[in-house]
Formats: C-alpha cells, sequence, structure tokens
C-alpha cells in the first residue's frame, strides 16, 4: 500500500498493508522466537518477546491509526488491558467508574483493586450530575466509562465525561468493546485511553482472548501501562496475535453487517407480544438514543438486551429452546449467541432476571428473528 490519507476500511482491509521485507509476503510470518540477537553493544534494539514482540506491531499499528491514537498495546485479554490502567495509578488514588458495566471489572473493582488501595467510587454514567458529583479535584485520577455500557446498552457521553474528567485533571478511558472503532472514537471526542476486548469484534470470530488499549498520547502514563504489561507479562502468542490481526481486517463489514441486523431485529422484537422492553441505542424511544446519534457514526453496534414479560423462569426457557442462537458466554463472533446474563454473573447480579443478551452474528436476521420468535412462544426449534 502506497503511502496516503486511505479511508480506515482500506487501511484496515490491508492491515495496514505491510509487506515482510524479506519475502515480499503480504500477510506477516509468524515469529516464534522468544528472543533476539543483541547487537555487541547492546543497544536499544529488540530485546526479548514480553516486551517487544514483533508479532504485535501491525496490529497494534492499525487499531492506533482506526482510534486515532499515538500509540497501542495489544495484551492477553480485556482484562489484562482493563486492569493495567488501573494497576498504573498509586495507591490512595481516587477512580470513577460506572455502577453497571462489564461485570467481571466491576468485581475486581470493588474486591481486588479496593484492597490494593484504590478509592473506587461507582455511578449512574448516564447521570453526568452524578459524575460530576463524585468527582474530587486533585483526587480522581481516573474515569472509567463504557458505552455502551454491558449489559443494558446504557449510552454515556464521551464528550461530557471527558470534560467533567478533565476539569478535575483525572483522564477518561472508555471500554468501546462494543461501539468499535467503526462506530465510535473516543480519542476524538476527548478520551485519553480507550480500551477494548480484541475478544469480541476486533477478532470477530470467536477463536481467541486478547485485549488492546490505545492511547492519546505517549505521555509518561502510558509508559507506566506498558511497564505493568511488561513487568507481568500479559502478552498473547505469536499465533493468536496474527489471527488477530487476520480478523481486523474484516472489521468494517463485519460490524456494519452486525449493526444491521441487529436494528432489525430491535425494531422486529419491540413490537413482540411476549417481550416487555428491548435495550438498544438505536431504537428512537431508548434513553440515551440522542447522545448514541451524535458519537456512534454508521450504526448502533450489535448487541442489544430483551426483556420476557413472563419473567425469570420464562427468559431462562427461552434461552433454553433456541436453535440457530448459540448459548455461550461473549460477544461479537460471526455466530450469534444468547445469554441469561443473571444466571451467570451470581446472585450479586444487578442484572434483571427477566433479561436475555443477543450478541448478533453473521447470519440471516430472518433466521434469527424466527428463531426467537419460536422459543419465546414456546416451541423447540427442534420440534
Ligand atoms: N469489556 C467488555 C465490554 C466485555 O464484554 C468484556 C468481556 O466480555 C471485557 C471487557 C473483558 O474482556 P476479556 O474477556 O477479553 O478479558
Amino acid at each position: 500500500m502506497q503511502e496516503r490519507d486511505w479511508r480506515p476500511e482500506s487501511l484496515a482491509a490491508q492491515g495496514l498493508g505491510w509487506v515482510d521485507a524479506s519475502t515480499q509476503a503480504i500477510n506477516p510470518p509468524i515469529h516464534m522466537s522468544s528472543t533476539f540477537l543483541r547487537t555487541p553493544g547492546y543497544g536499544p534494539e529488540r530485546a526479548y518477546i514480553r516486551d517487544q514482540n514483533p508479532a504485535f506491531e501491525q496490529a497494534e499499528a492499525l487499531l492506533a491509526k482506526l482510534e486515532g491514537g499515538a500509540a497501542a498495546a495489544i495484551s492477553a485479554s480485556g482484562m489484562a488491558a482493563a486492569t493495567s490502567v488501573f494497576m498504573a495509578l498509586k495507591p490512595g488514588n481516587h477512580v470513577v467508574a460506572p455502577a453497571m458495566m462489564y461485570w467481571s471489572l466491576r468485581h475486581w473493582l470493588t474486591s481486588y483493586a479496593r484492597e490494593w488501595g484504590l478509592d473506587v467510587t461507582l455511578v449512574d454514567m448516564t447521570d453526568l450530575g452524578a459524575l460530576k458529583a463524585a468527582m474530587r479535584p486533585g483526587r480522581t485520577q481516573l474515569v472509567w466509562i463504557e458505552t455502551p455500557g454491558n449489559p443494558l446498552w446504557s449510552v454515556t457521553d464521551i464528550a461530557a465525561a471527558a470534560k467533567i474528567a478533565h476539569e478535575s485533571g483525572a483522564r477518561l478511558a472508555v471500554d468501546s468493546t462494543v461501539a468499535t472503532p467503526v462506530f465510535t472514537q473516543p480519542l476524538k471526542l476527548g478520551a485519553d485511553i480507550v480500551m477494548h476486548s480484541a475478544t469480541k469484534y476486533l477478532n470477530g470470530h470467536s477463536d481467541l482472548c486478547a485485549g488492546a488499549l490505545v492511547t492519546r498520547e505517549a505521555d509518561a502514563f502510558w509508559e507506566r501501562i506498558l511497564q505493568v504489561r511488561y513487568q507481568l507479562g500479559s502478552i498473547i502468542g505469536s499465533v493468536e496475535a496474527w489471527l488477530l490481526l487476520r480478523g481486523m481486517r474484516s472489521l468494517f463489514p463485519r460490524v456494519r453487517q452486525q449493526a444491521a441486523s441487529a436494528l432489525i431485529l430491535a425494531e422486529r422484537l419491540a413490537r413482540h407480544p411476549a417481550i416487555a422492553d428491548v435495550l438498544y441505542p438505536g431504537l428512537a424511544g431508548f434513553p440515551g438514543h440522542e447522545i448514541a446519534r451524535r458519537q456512534m457514526e454508521g450504526g448502533f453496534g450489535g448487541m442489544l438486551s430483551i426483556r420476557v414479560k413472563a419473567g425469570t423462569e420464562a427468559a431462562k426457557a427461552t434461552a433454553a429452546r433456541v436453535g440457530l442462537w448459540q448459548r455461550a458466554t461473549s460477544l461479537g463472533g460471526t455466530e450469534s449467541l444468547i445469554e441469561h446474563r443473571a444466571s451467570v454473573e451470581g446472585p450479586d447480579s444487578p442484572v434483571p432476571g427477566d433479561l436475555l443478551r443477543l450478541s448478533v452474528g453473521l447470519e440471516d436476521a430472518g433466521d434469527l428473528y424466527d428463531d426467537l420468535d419460536r422459543a419465546l412462544s414456546g416451541g423447540n426449534a427442534l420440534a
């Protein structure tokens, strides 16, 4: 690819268009070496795989480009990426995070992070007044948001949250796993750090676990985050890095198709007699729809949730009856997934028992609707 200002779709499709210098291959080799020959002077060359894995470079460069950031870092999982941001802070620092968010990170923040000395406040991030009130100027170092947020898909105004964070001298980090760089670029809206569970849409095929961070500035705080990754060794293998880059090449058409199907399903399911509510930022009546329209370009993502009128047991029975949707955790793959979140998250979960989370894949939207309709109406897909 000749250097030019190509559009993000073009950059992604060619994985930035890097060509292997030794073979002219248009896909990168998979380097399996854990170490690299040093020059006699022990200069600042590549040293060791835990720090400078050549397999990460192309995917990191592409993601930094798609998010409009100065640098990116791939790590072992979304959780490894997210926790490295908090671990780069210091004991006694105050952070503000959403009361409703990806449950494992909320659990980590309210257990380990607090025990390690972080002062954690959880607030409803759709209420900017609550965020403002939670800020402690000079002490709050980080505001963490997730938008759309798991599993109610609540929308947080990134630009407004960035302003509130910055006014108090804090950074804003955004879990943008569900929005993907296709629909939202948080750095352009004022965020300082973007985080992805690359296990999800970036890879897109449910066949690896990875995380990613992108920073607006490669500053001292970013260096501390990189040090956490290096010291803990929270990296993925070269084969996984290669697969991640391969997945990212089809990111744009995949997630656009998934979002288009999700919108069709949300609109049809909103009229279904067995459903009390459909949670999807693309629906006109959804709280946060107007903010989503402002900060999400070209689609509202492939995730939605439904609340089953007849309650918890009916929701569980619906998930048990599907034939095309797969009953499995995770999201963002080519296959559509359905999950009863309250069962998965356990007794402390704030998620309503009547809620089913849907990750829309690449199947035909009509097939997906028919399968759910049958399951909601009490019919078994195999009957
Ligand atoms: N953030 C969100 C929004 C997620 O959905 C997940 C996983 O489901 C994570 C973070 C954690 O990512 P991982 O499972 O790759 O550690």
